[in-house]
């Protein structure tokens, strides 16, 4: 397939005009030539955006529990619905959700979620890449027991195809130190990365000083779990030496502003961060607490939040922001092979349509992404050279994905889901 008459954005931070072809899942030529003089800008390619932090079957729960404090929302709204989701329900979420992204532009996914074998094999099936692990959660009675061996063998079983299998602990406050140590020796010979939510609110990261003496990251770091690199979700309340242990062990910082804001979590300080050298990526989190899964959303708002935060319009530039969202997340996830609009490099692009009232006239391409536009501005999005949303007809389609009945799916599930929240805030 190929992809002609495109601006696109290039390694390097160019802009580049031409033509984009793909061959056996790689891209197998970049075209440049001048672009037409008079003409409009017609669309814009980018590399496909990398969303490193979600729990995509959350989709069955978008904006449940609005408003209450997290641990209130975890409590009362979120984890007694969760306790009775099944794989069915789970699938139905992944695929609606697969469905969202792929519409914004999203090609890649790193997923945490029980149910992981359903969610991974609807994840499969509708032709996204994603890297998905087993939550590891340890309690101080020993329960859910066998979560260890599960956990290591869901990483074992590495899935194939456009799917990876990473290791997981939910958080520090979720697992203890006996759990860390066991997943960090049996990753020995896995070497897969750790995805795990850390130092998300002020409350958990002082309560894990308290109870060991050091920070979540350093002593997550002391039990040998980073050891292979991660991707930490949040990180709100890490501190200068925390970035340096982060920064040192291959831990990507993955931040999430909406999720962060509207949970009244905090800002994390990543401009800081990256200073110290961490490599920071983009992430939705899950719709429970967002309540989209748009990535464009996200670089706008991480984009504003640290030029407002630092009173400084120049922190984070344009480029910045979109490499936070392609490169740095393919970095995160282990997929260097992707990422950037380069020959060899995974055939994973989005494609915008710039001939909407709000993305003219478009002087700077770059700024134009993160300011101006929307995740209904892109037209089409290609995984492996395989095009999986397409909306140039007008009509937006799924070509792997059974819209119809995914929707179907999807309603049918969520009709309890809503009647039993309804009656939780019927009782407020
Ligand atoms: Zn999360």
């Amino acid at each position: 397939m190929k992809i002609e008459d495109t601006w696109m954005l290039l390694p390097g931070r160019k802009v580049g005009f031409g033509t984009i072809e793909c061959e056996n899942g790689v891209i197998s030529a970049v075209r440049l030539r001048a672009a037409p003089s008079g003409a409009r800008p017609a669309t814009l390619a980018l590399p496909g955006l990398v969303n490193c932090h979600c729990h995509v079957a959350m989709t069955l729960l978008r904006g449940i529990g609005g408003g209450l404090p997290l641990q209130r929302w975890l409590e009362e709204a979120i984890f007694p619905i969760e306790a009775k989701l099944t794989d069915a329900d789970v699938a139905a979420g992944m695929t609606w959700g697969a469905i969202e992204m792929l519409s914004g532009g999203t090609t890649c996914v790193a997923d945490m979620y029980d149910h992981t074998y359903a969610g991974a094999e609807a994840l499969a099936a509708t032709g996204m890449r994603g890297n998905l692990c087993f939550p590891g959660v340890a309690f101080p009675d020993g329960t859910p027991k066998g979560r260890l061996e599960e956990c290591v063998a869901f990483a074992k079983a590495s899935l194939g195809g456009r799917l990876a299998a990473d290791i997981c602990i939910h958080s520090e406050y979720l697992t203890d130190e006996g759990f860390c140590r066991a997943l960090a020796a049996a990753n020995c010979e896995l070497g897969r990365p750790l995805h795990f939510h850390v130092s998300e609110t002020r409350k958990e990261h002082d309560e894990c000083i308290a109870r060991h003496g050091r920070t979540p990251i350093e002593y997550l770091a002391d039990t040998g779990i980073l050891d292979c690199g991660g991707y930490a979700a949040h990180c709100v309340w890490c501190t200068d030496d925390d970035f340096r242990v982060m920064a040192e062990k291959g831990v990507t910082l993955v931040h999430n502003p909406t999720s962060n804001m509207k949970l009244g979590s905090g800002f994390a300080r990543i401009v800081r961060a990256m200073e110290l050298g961490v490599n920071v990526a983009l992430g939705t989190d899950g719709t429970a607490s967002n309540d989209n899964l748009d990535m464009f959303e996200e670089m706008h708002l991480a984009s504003l939040v640290h030029k407002g935060l630092a009173n400084d319009p120049t922190v984070l530039s344009p480029w910045d922001v979109i490499e936070m969202a392609t490169k740095n997340g393919a970095k995160a996830l282990g997929r260097e092979d992707g990422g950037e609009i380069a020959v060899g490099k995974a055939a994973d692009l989005c494609v915008v349509d710039l001939d909407r009232p709000h993305l003219a006239p478009a002087y700077d391409l770059p700024n134009l992404v993160v300011h101006s536009m929307h995740s209904s501005d892109v037209v089409l999005t290609v995984v492996a050279g395989e095009i999986l949303y397409d909306s140039r007809g007008g009509r937006p389609t799924w070509p792997a994905i059974d819209f119809e009945r995914a929707r179907e799916d999807l309603l049918s599930r969520t009709a309890a889901i809503g009647r039993a929240d309804a009656a939780r805030r019927d009782m407020l």
